[in-house]
């Protein structure tokens, strides 16, 4: 601040100087009337003394016997000096005083001889005479002007003082004195009052605002923005206030970007909606569920409802508006039931969440809900928040179906064991004929049971542990002999032979269990859907290391192999016969997928299957 003091002075500073330059200025001029004003004065005095000079000599030359009647000669004398204010004195030739207005005529003859005077000596010399000096005999300084009286009879001399000077200049101080007085005191309130309505506050600011600091040391601001300190104070000030305010903008700006940023992302769908149902803003997600029409590019946009009837509103739209912005929502939106609940929204029974399904009007489920925002302005807008649950529908609709089948095939057997134990109860225990072959039937169907409740359980265990835990490195062809061995009697019973092609070094991560369940669902299958004497043929193909498992049975319809691995799937009514649960394709492509394992199969019907898994993942590397 003390550097700033002193390079540039503040108003109030200026305003001093300026006034006292005021101040000094007019002193000066009351110095120079003061003393110019004894020559001007002394030139009208002069003029004033000659010309009444001029009038008593012409007095004097019509009446000659005046000057002879001394008392006639002091009348005029005292006649003159009464009116005008002079001294008047006449002289003899010889320099004696014959009369004189201020001196009784008892006291001529001790007055000095005047004939050494300047002015008589002019008057001698030249017939008129005068100067400046004191006299002694009235203590003051006076003019003196002498005449030579026609016919040399002797002088005639006015004198008069710088009393209408004098009054001036006395006049002249006591002015100067009275408006310096009063400039002085006009000065200081002026000042005072500029100090704290202009100066103090600005300077305050200026601190406030701690500008001088961001000044750079050394550097000076140039000369047009530091006229006044005040100024430059201001000019700072606001700059740092126009910094501030612009960063603020900038700030406000990015975390728009990153909230326009953040609802581009979101898989969810937005709309805003303005009171009376107009689309305000949508983001992109929300045009792609409800099928609205799409912009050509561009972030989040606004609008205002206006904007639609808005001469630039088509500019707008194709620079990456949605074209639904600034429409009505009942008129681009397609889904009525969406229509009559948006229409609805102010009413207090609404429900909350409104399910479109998939079907005609959208090709989504979708969950949508609506929420009243209530903006700044206090005008009530609302949040419609559009999700995709067509995944979570498709779950739901599976669940239910897998519920249904799993009754469906749990209750078979049962029924089976229920009637046969029946029967048995009913009197055909005690039939030899009958009893033997209804407890083999019900131990079939027990056993069928236990299958499918063994695989429910499995399926449902996998699904519960999608990530493997403890994986091991497992000896593949041991794992492919022993499920070989699990089905010998079934291989052995229709002359079917297996061969096992897998490598003795070959070894997969893999949790147990789950090595297991793949190779005897599918080796079981290869067994089970086989013709008598046919081939089972479990290898490795070297060069991508992808695991297959072959057979030479009955084969599986080219429309049917997508639908293999659903759960309760069968090829076909026939083979329910075979005694499969339908679920084991699903377990293996469930515990192959634990690992990230793709599951394929071919198949030519009447000829055979082969279905691969690609170990690649799981395969250790020695
Ligand atoms: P299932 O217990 O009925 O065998 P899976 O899930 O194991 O159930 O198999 C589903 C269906 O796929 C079977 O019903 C069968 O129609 C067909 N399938 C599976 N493996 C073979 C195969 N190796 N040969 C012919 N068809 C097969």
């Amino acid at each position: 601040m003390a550097e700033l003091d002193r390079e540039y002075p503040s108003l109030r500073a200026r305003l001093i100087g300026m006034l006292a330059l005021f101040a000094a200025l007019f002193l000066g001029l009351t110095a120079y009337l003061y003393f110019s004003s004894r020559s001007i004065f002394a030139d009208a005095l002069e003029r004033e003394l000659t010309g009444d000079s001029d009038w008593m000599v012409a007095q004097i030359s019509a009446d000659p016997g005046l000057l002879e009647n001394s008392s006639r000669t002091d009348s005029l004398c005292s006649a003159v000096a009464k009116y005008k204010g002079f001294r008047v004195t006449v002289i003899d030739t010889t320099g004696r005083v014959l009369a004189d207005s201020h001196v009784p005529r008892a006291e001529l003859s001790a007055l000095e001889n005047h004939r050494n005077r300047p002015e008589v000596q002019d008057a001698l010399a030249g017939g008129w005479g005068h100067s400046w000096r004191h006299s002694s005999t009235l203590s003051t300084e006076m003019l003196y002007v002498a005449r030579l009286l026609p016919k040399h009879k002797g002088y005639l001399r006015l004198a008069a003082g710088p009393v209408a000077l004098n009054s001036f200049q006395n006049a002249s101080l006591r002015v100067f004195a009275l408006f310096l007085g009063l400039f002085l005191a006009a000065s200081a309130a002026v000042t005072a009052w500029i100090s704290r309505k202009i100066s103090d506050p600005l300077l305050q600011l200026m601190k406030d605002r701690s500008a001088e600091a961001s000044w750079p040391a050394g550097a000076s601001p140039p000369r047009w923005e530091a006229e006044f300190r005040e100024a430059e104070v201001l000019n700072r000030a606001f700059q740092g206030y126009v910094d501030q305010i612009r960063k603020l903008g900038g700030d406000v700006e990015s975390e728009r970007d990153k909230l326009v940023a953040i609802l581009n992302q979101l898989e969810e769908g937005i709309l805003i909606l303005s009171g009376d149902g107009v689309v305000l803003a949508a983001n992109p997600s929300s045009l792609t569920l409800l099928g609205l029409e799409p912009r050509a590019a561009g972030a989040l946009a606004e609008g205002s409802p206006n904007d639609a009837a808005s001469p630039g509103s088509k500019v707008r739209s194709a620079r990456g508006r949605p074209a639904c912005v600034g429409q009505s929502a009942e008129k681009v939106l397609k889904q009525k039931s969406l229509i009559h609940w948006v229409r609805d929204a102010a009413l207090p029974d609404r429900p909350p969440f409104l399910h479109i399904d998939k079907g005609v009007d959208s090709p989504f489920d979708l969950l949508c809900h609506l929420a009243a925002l209530e903006s700044s302005g206090g005008a009530r807008e609302y949040l419609l928040t559009v999700i995709d649950v067509t995944e979570f529908r498709h779950l739901d609709r599976v669940k239910s179906e897998f519920v249904a089948n799993a009754s469906h095939e749990l209750k078979t057997p049962l029924s089976s064991i229920k009637g046969y134990a029946e029967a048995l109860l009913e009197g055909a225990l005690n039939d030899a004929k009958v009893r033997g072959p209804f407890v083999t039937k019900i131990h079939a169907n027990a056993l069928r049971l236990e299958r499918l409740i063994q695989d429910l359980l499995n399926l449902s265990q996998l699904e519960a542990n999608p990530v493997p835990k403890e994986i091991e490195a497992l000896p593949l062809r041991g794992y492919v002999n022993a499920a070989a061995n699990l089905y010998r009697d079934n291989l052995e019973a229709a002359g079917i032979r297996l061969e096992n092609h897998v490598p003795e070094d070959l070894r997969v991560l893999m949790e147990p269990r789950d090595l297991e369940l793949i190779l005897n669902n599918l080796v079981g299958n290869a067994v089970k859907y086989n013709r008598p004497g046919g081939k089972v043929k479990v290898g490795v193909e070297t060069s991508s290391v992808k695991l297959f498992v072959k057979d030479t049975g009955i084969g599986i319809p080219a429309e049917m192999l997508p639908r293999i691995f659903e759960r309760f799937y069968r090829a076909d009514a026939s083979r329910a016969r075979k005694d499969g649960t339908g679920l084991g394709l699903a377990i293996v492509k469930h515990a192959a997928a634990k690992y990230g394992i793709a599951v394929g199969a071919e198949s030519v019907l009447g000829e055979g299957s082969r279905f691969v898994l690609d170990l690649g993942k799981v395969v250790e590397v020695t």
